[in-house]
């Protein structure tokens, strides 16, 4: 098996690991982060419950409420800020999708990202700001597959740089 088929057969193992999570609860305090790097394109999904992002997971009724979901979606969509994805990796956003899904209680954001980047190699370290935006998450999962590689880990407030210099 080469490797493009190989990562296009875990990308979609994520998508398919995402599709059945979201039919199922999810844990508040709990939200996952999946970083594929194939050449100078990057992906990036961000699942997260409306608790750790908004601190509701209602349909959004009154007029605070959506405005603290689109006040969320805002920062959600920049995701060069969101994930401190460093300037010399001279990534430009190719697409941005974030979404409030769900059905009764649980909402939750989805957030689906594509970026070219001139320098790969300069996503080695990010220093997500993602818990000072949305100060009720929890704790972020991490996984990721570049080039090289691919590796799991586990952000919080205080532990918040990822390093991905093994797999790109
Ligand atoms: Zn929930």
């Amino acid at each position: 098996m080469n490797r493009p088929v190989f990562l296009a057969a875990l990308m979609s193992s994520f998508s398919i690991a995402a599709s059945a999570q979201s039919l199922d609860a999810h844990e508040h305090g709990h939200s996952e982060l999946s970083i594929a790097v194939e050449g100078s394109k990057v992906v990036i999904e961000l699942e997260a419950p409306g608790a750790d992002i908004v601190g509701f997971e209602y349909a959004p009724k009154s007029d605070d409420d959506k405005a603290a979901v689109e006040a969320a979606k805002a920062k959600l969509s920049k995701p060069i800020e969101l994930l401190g994805i460093a300037a010399a990796a001279g990534c430009k956003g190719v697409s941005t999708e974030v979404e409030l899904e769900g059905e009764g209680e649980h909402n939750e954001f989805h957030a689906k990202y594509e970026l070219e980047c001139s320098d790969v190699k300069a996503l080695a370290t990010m220093e997500p700001v993602f818990f000072k935006m949305f100060p009720k998450a929890g704790e972020l999962e991490v996984v990721a597959v570049g080039d090289n590689g691919q590796m799991k880990g586990e952000l919080e407030p205080g532990k918040n740089v990822l390093d991905l210099t093994g797999i790109l």
